[in-house]
């Protein structure tokens, strides 16, 4: 993935006019809002007891063990790049397969070969785990689980053809999601769940390329699947996508996409975050316009999905000094980031109804 605001500025101006048109709708709320608040907060109060009675007899929320999470992001890494078209995307396509299965899930792989930027033709291989499969009300959560064939954001230009580790960028939301995977088997939510690693997200365009479709270069296993969902006319409720979500003290912004399509869900994920005491790290501030896997389920699915991404606006890429070099490996990921995500999703879905 990238950063869009730096790549596409009349895109992301687009979704700033957005943000300014919604931020006077605010404003003027806001007004009605100061005469009706202790109205509304009177009938808040008497809803809230009512619904914390309800939740503490029925929801029984597992515990995230970011233990378990690490070690399936570890074995990941062990495969070595997931890099398309290598024995390395094979072994742990099997493995990802094999781990859904063990947990309970009925699996679906997906494979397609689909034609990169510059024409090399990718053996793509999208895992699907279902829970839950006849239930309508559903709720989709994916990664992609491939990692990019060339550090070419690293400083040392001996790296950049080098492919990366990506044991945060690729590897750390599969393996969150493996962890609640097991959780799922374990305990079923009360909803139908859908687990989806996408292959072939990161084989995007390099800037040295100055290729057409910049954009459409990337998510290219998650643009061939929103057109063939595994299940003719497929939908869910919402959609949460994870990725870098293992960096140490890494802070996911409100992405503008994500706030663009299902701001509902944001605020949902967010809230549920800082009531975990989670909030130093969902922090409640405008993030960045990402293109992302989420981008193509919301455009072409119109399920809302939203993105949960590390975003650090001071850096010069807008994620971590290790995105996409040769050092996006174990020693940046942190159990407590891992269990900060886990957690507050475990949270999100088992309170579904
Ligand atoms: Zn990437």
């Amino acid at each position: 993935m990238f950063n869009l605001c730096e790549k596409f500025k009349v895109k992301a101006v687009f979704f700033c006019e957005k943000s300014v048109s919604l931020w006077l709708i605010y404003l003027d709320m806001r007004k009605i809002l100061f005469f009706l608040l202790p109205i509304l907060q009177f009938t808040a109060c008497n809803h809230a007891t009512r619904n914390t009675q309800t939740e503490q007899k029925t929801v029984n929320v597992p515990s995230f063990s970011s233990d378990s999470a690490y070690q399936y992001i570890q074995q990941q890494v062990d495969f070595g790049p997931r890099v398309p078209n290598t024995s390395a995307q094979l072994a742990c396509a099997n493995y990802l397969s094999a781990t859904l299965k063990r947990f309970g899930a009925e699996v679906i792989e997906q494979k397609a070969d689909l034609q990169a930027f510059d024409g090399t033709m990718l053996h793509s291989i999208n895992i699907i785990g279902i829970y839950n499969p006849k239930a309508i009300t559903r709720v989709l959560l994916f990664s992609h689980w491939d990692s990019r064939p060339w550090a070419d954001n690293d400083p040392k230009p001996a790296n950049q053809k080098k492919p990366i580790m990506g044991a945060n960028d690729g590897a750390s939301g599969v393996g969150v999601l493996l962890e609640m995977a097991r959780q799922f088997g374990l305990q079923q939510p009360n909803i139908g769940v859908d687990i989806i690693f996408f292959d072939v997200e990161d084989y995007g365009s390099p800037e040295s390329s100055g290729g057409q479709n910049t954009e459409d270069s990337w998510c290219l296993g998650t643009q061939y699947w929103a057109k063939n969902p595994h299940v003719p006319g497929y939908t869910a409720r919402y959609g949460i996508l994870l990725d870098m979500v293992g960096g140490p003290q890494a802070t996911f912004q409100r992405e503008q996409i994500s706030e663009y399509y299902a701001s509902n869900i944001v605020n949902k994920v967010w809230s549920q975050a800082r009531s975990l005491g989670f909030g130093q790290y969902f922090v409640d501030q405008k993030g960045g316009t990402i293109t992302d896997d989420h981008v193509y389920v919301n455009k072409i699915t119109g399920i809302p999905s939203i993105d949960i991404i590390q975003f650090d606006a001071n850096s010069g890429t807008g994620f971590a000094s290790y995105w996409h070099t040769v050092d996006d490996t174990m020693k940046n990921i942190d159990k407590n980031t891992l269990k900060a995500v886990g957690t507050t999703l475990m949270h999100v879905v088992y309170n579904e109804k």
